[in-house]
């Protein structure tokens, strides 16, 4: 590269990246050929529309190559083009929650989702949101004895309600999500139901937690946590009468965006066919054993994970208990400081502030990436055990 500052920020990151334990479950670590179609001159394309329908001229190549995308989507999750339709533009996972609620949502109406305590996302329905501010939110919470969701209580908020659009899928929530039921309970209350999958759509994809597609009106996911991709956002859309898809697009464009990033669409077709192969069953069964192990490792140390352990890539750990340990910003710090990077968490009824609550928010996607299995696991926990004891107070 001529520009020597930038090449050295680079640089000094990739040192970075390769020296530190990253126990992140947002992050992950991309192949050679993702970064080579994400960084190439599709760039330089605009492409404002869709395929067969652009605003500019010289479209041969994007229109193939973002219907190319949308096909692997599909196959990817074993979805059939005459039941679902995906979009693949949206810049990133805020932006396309954002045309979902602007697509079927009218201004004003009820949005029902998790709240950010408890463990969902700022885009759904958030009060610091634009999400939360055009429509309002219907927040909900777990359980405070099982610290998992109540499907009772949700049907009777539900019904109370009566809110136009269900989210269900979180950002810290480590076990399986009951589909089935937010089905009932959309039905019940006459709501959509859309399933962010942001968080575990690489598990779904390689059959280590159940599939949201059978009981889903909409599904959104990110692309780059575990599906291993370069950043951007999926929408898909269950094709029937309501034409739930068309509304979608034209949330994105024009609703929203202007034109989509080819060279990222470029990228995300490179994830979406590895993550069709074989291996990348293997790669999403391991992410789980490997959290699986480290959760149960570090409650045998002493530590309380919430509820009780996981069925997913991620876990929650109470670092606080209740003044017997260390505050969450501390651990954070501390581990970082001995080359673990996590982050800190608020816990179910966390009892003290978001910027330094209770616990921490740790995940298996990167390093099993890597190639750590349960025993590399269970000593990554033996290690946050030391240094977490070494802090407290
Ligand atoms: C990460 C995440 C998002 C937002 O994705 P960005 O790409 O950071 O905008 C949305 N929803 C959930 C559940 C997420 O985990």
């Amino acid at each position: 590269m001529k520009d020597k500052q930038v090449e050295n920020l680079i640089k000094a990151e990739e040192k970075r990246q390769k020296k530190v334990i990253n126990l992140i479950p947002s992050e992950n670590y991309v192949s050679k050929d993702v970064l080579i179609a994400l960084g190439s001159i599709f760039d330089n394309k605009y492409a404002e529309g869709y395929p067969h329908a652009r605003y500019y001229g010289g479209q041969t190549n994007t229109d193939k190559l973002e219907e190319l995308c949308k096909a692997r989507a599909l196959k990817l999750f074993k979805l059939s083009p005459k039941e679902w339709a995906v979009n693949v533009q949206p810049l990133s996972g805020a932006p396309a929650n954002l045309a979902v609620y602007l697509g079927l949502v009218l201004p004003g109406e009820k949005i029902m989702g998790m709240t950010l305590t408890a463990g969902g996302h700022l885009s759904h329905g958030q009060k610091v949101s634009i999400t939360g501010k055009v429509w309002q939110q219907v927040p909900y919470g777990v359980d405070p004895k099982t610290e998992t969701l109540n499907y009772d209580e949700l049907k009777k908020l539900a019904m109370e309600e009566k809110p136009a659009l269900i989210v269900a899928g979180y950002t810290a929530y480590p076990r399986v999500v009951d589909f089935k039921k937010f089905r009932e309970i959309a039905d019940a209350c006459g709501a959509y139901l859309m399933v962010d999958m942001s968080h575990f759509a690489g598990l779904v994809a390689g059959g280590a937690y159940p599939t949201p597609f059978k009981y889903a009106d909409v599904v959104t996911s990110t692309t780059h946590k575990t599906l291993r991709g370069p950043r951007g956002a999926l929408i898909f859309s269950k094709k029937d009468d309501r034409k739930l898809d068309k509304k979608i697009d034209k949330a994105i464009f024009p609703g929203l965006q202007g034109g989509p990033h080819m060279g990222q669409i470029a990228g995300i077709a490179v994830a979406l066919k590895e993550d069709t192969a074989p291996a990348f069953k293997t790669y999403a069964k391991q992410i789980v054993k490997n959290a699986r192990a480290l959760a149960g490792e570090l409650e045998k140390l002493g530590w309380r994970i919430i509820s009780g352990g996981t069925d997913s890539h991620l876990i929650l750990m109470d670092t606080w208990m209740e003044g017997k340990g260390l505050p969450g910003k501390d651990a954070e710090a501390l581990l970082e400081k001995n080359g673990i990077i996590c982050n800190k968490n608020t816990i179910p009824g966390e009892t003290r502030s978001p910027f330094d609550p209770s616990g921490i928010r740790m995940g298996t996607p990167a390093e099993t990436t890597r190639g750590r299995k349960e025993k590399d696991f269970l000593a990554i926990a033996r290690k946050i055990d030391k240094i977490l004891r070494a802090g407290k107070k």
